[in-house]
């Protein structure tokens, strides 16, 4: 007989080491869930005890506040990877806690092409179907067949359509409102065979292109997304803010649309600068920033 599930949830957990900005003060409650039965039964208790509740994916787009967040953080962890093949072109139904980019590199090293363009993006396949996350000529909306969805208590799949998807956005990022929060549990990805050497070497010419130019330090990549024909990191830097300080953040001198946490940067700090390139940009240029990372 097998054993009925159980959650271990932790008090007051640090959010800083799961974030990329390594920013972020205790949730009430944290767990590590690795399949949909138990990220279900962790949202039932934490609907049970009054506790608002947020799924967790790599961390790689939030900003958490110093204070932490009075609620449950489900951090979802889902691994696997299967690959339904139909002669040239294939299916992979992936766990939305899959890393992104080891999960292109897996599908690669197979043969199999599709999502090589997220070579070296940070996170997991969850957060990127929830945010539409693209890079180097490929996006989610063009790679997504469908992603099985956890809405209240039963299972969605929701097509590229019903996703709604826009620039690093999705409905699932828009959603407001009281009614359940959709998790998203799998994503059914399309292949096409490729020669696994040739997609080695074009993933490798990614990843070269990506340590070029992406500042060092512990960043959540773009802050803003950038305004139609523009790009943010230009504008910011146009204002002259590239390298400016608050505390312990600073605007990346090698592109003025990281922020970088040089090592005890408090969520203010970053806030604070969010605030003044907004204010500049605006002020100077005439263009509303919008932000491409989340605040919890
Ligand atoms: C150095 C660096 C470079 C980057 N470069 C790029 C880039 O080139 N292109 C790009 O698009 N992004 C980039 N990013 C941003 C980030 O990698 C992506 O936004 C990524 O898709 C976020 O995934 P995550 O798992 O870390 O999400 P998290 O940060 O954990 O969460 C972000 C949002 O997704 C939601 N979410 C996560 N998992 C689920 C789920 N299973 N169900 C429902 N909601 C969920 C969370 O609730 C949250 O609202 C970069 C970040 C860094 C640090």
């Amino acid at each position: 007989m097998t054993e009925p599930p159980t959650i271990t949830w932790h008090t007051h957990e640090p959010l800083a080491p799961f974030t990329s900005w390594r920013i972020g003060g205790p949730a009430r409650r944290f767990t590590v869930v690795h399949e949909p039965t138990t990220l279900q039964l962790a949202i039932a208790q934490a609907d049970a005890l009054g506790l608002r509740w947020f799924v967790l994916g790599g961390g790689s787009n939030l900003l958490v506040p110093d204070h932490g967040w009075d609620g449950a953080v489900i951090r979802y962890r889902d691994r696997h990877c299967d690959i339904e093949p139909y002669g040239d072109t294939g299916l992979a139904r992936i766990g939305a806690g899959a890393p992104m980019a080891g999960t292109a590199r897996r599908l690669a090293r197979l043969g199999w092409a599709g999502l090589e363009w997220a070579e070296g993006l940070p996170g997991t396949i969850g957060g990127a179907v929830y945010g539409n996350a693209g890079c180097y000529g490929g996006d989610i909306a063009g790679t997504l067949e469908y992603a099985t969805v956890l809405v209240g208590a039963g299972t969605e799949r929701w097509g590229v359509e019903r996703l709604a998807y826009g620039y690093r956005t999705s409905v699932l990022k828009r959603h407001a409102g009281d009614a359940p929060r959709p998790v998203i549990i799998n994503a059914a990805v399309r292949l096409q065979r490729g020669d696994p050497l040739e997609l080695a070497a074009r993933m490798e010419l990614t990843a070269s292109l990506r340590r070029s130019r992406t500042p060092w330090g512990a960043s959540c990549g773009s802050v803003f997304k950038n305004p139609p024909g523009e790009s943010a990191g230009r504008l910011i830097e146009a204002v002259g803010l590239k390298g400016a300080r608050s505390g312990q953040a600073m605007i990346a001198p090698l592109h003025a649309n990281y922020i970088i946490n040089l090592g005890q940067a408090s969520s203010d700090d970053v806030l604070r600068l969010i605030d003044q390139a907004r204010e500049r940009v605006l002020s100077h240029c005439g263009i509303t920033l919008e932000l491409e990372v989340q605040l919890l």
